[in-house]
Order: structure tokens, then C-alpha cells, then sequence
């Protein structure tokens, strides 16, 4: 793979032989390229080379066999973390590696985990990804409303840099999208020098650091190749001074809905992204998240959709699938949930209370790997507003997907 970065931000790559256009990203979901170029827009002309990339790597790794040659020579270190990470030799080598910034910045979306990690730290800057369309790639997502996300992020009264970037148009399939869930941070890691930035703080909550949420496992993930600190990824944005902080990593998503709908940011607060004025209500993410807010608000589901729809019927299949803690949670909590499309799902788990009471609270590791230079904020934080886990509720995330545990 060969990198090459144009103008402010204007990247483009060109694969080896061995390269090809299908691949993995790092959760071994199955992608494929769509094109080889892309640009971001609103960060500086200029930053440290391994931020650069790193930034690349978010987008070219999952097509990358054995190389990647950079347009301009990174750390030793970062070529390590590559190598020993990736499995792949990059160079050219003979940068001085980026110490760390002093501060933390928020990767935030607008949701309602990356406003709870925004909560937690009132003094960050915000970095917000944007979608725009790619000028060579046919639109097809038109309902996907960045620019609504974009301009409540804008209103949240905090220090933001919003950057732009078509980076999504490089996957094919199954969609737009992140090649790599870093992907996200291409922008802010090119600010990183600018703000002066040693930690950028993402909105990944128990299930996704723990978990094995979403796209992944389903099971115990302490080594999660993604989130964790000694996994690839978290050393390689180490290497460039830059670390992964999950401040919410501890907390599930009954916690971070509590949290965001309690915080000052409550008015800016969207987890959909084809409303306008407000949530669609239509999609599978407000359905999610509506159950989550009834059950945390204790009142009854408000949702106009049907078992027919493909986002409900998912929920009604026998477990296991990503999120199920969630559901259980919402089941075991929302008033009148048996007169709901959701009642057949009430067979397929123990819907008392107590066993789910462990998503009320922080399960203790992930407040040990924040590192130390944001620790005692997000635990002091944590102890006020949340509490920690006890042992019991401790053994229910280690025995997840165990069939040991609920
Ligand atoms: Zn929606």
C-alpha cells in the first residue's frame, strides 16, 4: 500500500500487488473498497508525520497485506506498533516519535454515549466528524442528516472543531461507512498537534469495550483488539501520542441515557441520524434507544413501529445478538412492556430486575485503564454520579457470552 497526503488533507492510496479491494476491519466485519481517494477538510496544513499516519491507516488498513509506504518518513515506534500490531513493515522510518499533548479532546457525535464522555470531562474540546458527499462516488445515502448533527454540535456552547470528510465513500460495501471504527478520529488525530491533544476520548460504552457489542463477538472481551489499551489499536495511537480514552467504557447504555439526558448538553442530544427537527422515530437506532430511555425513564414505550419491521424483528429472534443486555434491560424495566411488539421477546429472559442491576453501574477496569492524566477526573465523576460495580455484578461482565452467567 502506498499513502499519499496532497494539499491540507487529500488523501490517496494506491495498492500493492499483494493488496486487495476486499478485506476485514479490525471487529472482522467483511468490507469492500469503493475508491481509493478521499480528503478532510478544517484541520491545519500541517502536524506530526505519524499522526498522518495513523490518520491513513484508519482508512487503508483493511485492504493492506505486508506494506505500507507513507509519502514521509514516522517513528521508529510507530513502525513497530504497525509491525507488531498489523503484521505489516511500514516506512520509511526516521521521524522522531510525537510526545503527548496535555490535553483531551471528545470524538462527538451527538449521541447520547459520546454526551455522557463529554459530561464526564465539561473543560474538553470537541472534535465532530461530518459526513460530506465524495465527489466521485454517486450518493445514496441523502437521508443520512450529518449536517443536522453537525449544527447541533455547534450549539452545545463548548470548544469545537468541526471537520468534513467523504472518508465513508471509500467502502463499498455493505455501505458508507468507517473502514476502520477509527476512522472517525482521522480528523482529530490531524488536530492533535493544533489542540495540543494527548487523548481524544470516544463514546464506547460497556457493551462495545467489554461486550463485544455490535458487529463483534458477543462475549468477554478484555483483549478487544479495537478499545482496548494493549490492543493494536490502542498501541498504535499511543506510538503517535495520541491514546484511546473510553471515558463511559465502564458504564452501559441505561447509564450513558441517564447521564446525557441529565447533562447540560439534554437539548443537543440525537442519536438518529435521518431526523430533522427530532429523532425520525422510524429507525432501528430510535427504537433501540427508545426502549433504553423508557426504561430509565420508567414510563411506558412511545414508538409507532410494528414487528414488521426489520428493526424490531430482530429483537423478537432468540438471543444471542449485540446489544441483547440492552433489551433485557429495557424489558425487565419498561411499565406495560408485555402489551407491547416486544412482548414475545419476554420469553427469552429472566426480566427481574436484579438481573440487570449491573448495567446501573461501572464495572471498575475500565476506570483503571483510562490514563492517568484524565483518571481521577472520570473516577471521581463516576463515584458521584454513578457507583461502582460489586463483585457479583463484576462476574456477570467477566462470564458474559460464557453461558455462565444471566
Ligand atoms: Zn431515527
Amino acid at each position: 500500500m502506498r499513502v499519499t497526503w496532497t494539499g491540507a488533507a487529500q488523501l490517496s492510496f494506491r495498492l500493492d500487488p499483494e493488496d486487495e479491494i476486499t478485506g476485514r476491519a479490525s471487529d472482522d466485519y467483511p468490507i469492500k473498497l469503493a475508491i481509493n481517494s478521499c480528503s478532510i477538510t478544517g484541520v491545519p496544513e500541517d502536524a506530526h508525520p505519524d499522526l498522518y499516519a495513523v490518520a491513513a491507516w484508519t482508512v487503508v488498513a483493511p485492504w493492506t497485506r505486508r506494506r505500507v509506504t507513507f509519502d514521509r518518513a514516522i517513528s521508529a515506534e510507530l513502525a513497530e506498533a504497525l509491525h507488531d500490531g498489523f503484521g505489516v513493515e511500514a516506512g520509511p522510518v526516521g521521524a522522531e516519535r510525537r510526545r503527548p499533548g496535555a490535553r483531551l479532546a471528545i470524538s462527538y457525535s451527538g449521541g447520547a454515549d459520546s454526551v455522557a464522555a463529554a459530561t464526564m470531562y465539561p473543560d474538553a474540546p470537541f472534535v465532530h466528524f461530518q459526513r460530506v458527499p465524495h465527489p466521485r462516488v454517486p450518493n445514496r445515502w441523502p437521508h443520512y442528516r450529518s449536517d443536522v448533527l453537525a449544527k447541533l454540535a455547534a450549539k452545545t456552547g463548548r470548544e469545537l472543531t468541526t471537520v468534513s470528510s467523504d472518508l465513508e465513500y471509500t467502502l463499498a460495501e455493505p455501505r458508507p461507512g468507517y473502514p476502520e471504527h477509527h476512522a472517525v478520529a482521522a480528523g482529530a488525530l490531524l488536530l492533535a498537534d493544533q489542540l495540543d491533544l494527548g487523548g481524544l476520548g470516544f463514546g464506547y460504552e460497556l457493551g462495545s469495550r467489554w461486550l463485544g457489542g455490535d458487529r463483534y463477538l458477543g462475549r468477554f472481551t478484555p483483549d478487544n483488539p479495537m478499545w482496548a489499551p494493549h490492543g493494536r489499536w490502542g498501541r498504535l495511537f499511543a506510538a503517535a501520542g495520541l491514546h484511546i480514552v473510553l471515558p463511559v467504557g465502564g458504564v452501559s447504555e441505561a447509564v450513558t441515557m441517564r447521564l446525557a439526558l441529565g447533562s447540560p448538553l439534554r437539548e443537543q442530544v440525537r442519536w438518529c441520524l435521518q431526523g430533522v427537527d427530532g429523532p425520525c422515530r422510524k429507525c432501528g437506532k430510535c427504537f433501540y434507544k427508545e426502549l433504553i430511555q423508557a426504561a430509565v425513564e420508567r414510563r411506558p414505550l412511545d414508538s409507532p413501529m410494528k414487528a414488521e419491521h426489520p428493526s424490531v424483528r430482530k429483537y423478537l429472534k432468540k438471543p444471542p445478538y449485540g446489544g441483547q443486555e440492552m433489551i433485557q434491560y429495557g424489558l425487565s424495566r419498561v411499565p406495560g412492556i408485555e402489551k407491547t411488539v416486544l412482548a414475545p421477546a419476554l420469553d427469552y429472559f429472566d426480566v427481574g430486575e436484579e438481573a440487570t442491576s449491573w448495567l446501573d453501574h461501572c464495572y471498575p477496569p475500565a476506570l483503571e485503564e483510562i490514563p492517568e492524566p484524565w483518571r481521577a477526573e472520570a473516577a471521581a465523576f463516576v463515584e458521584a454520579n454513578v457507583g461502582l460495580m460489586t463483585e457479583s455484578e463484576v462476574r456477570q461482565v467477566e462470564t458474559w457470552g460464557s453461558g455462565a452467567g444471566a
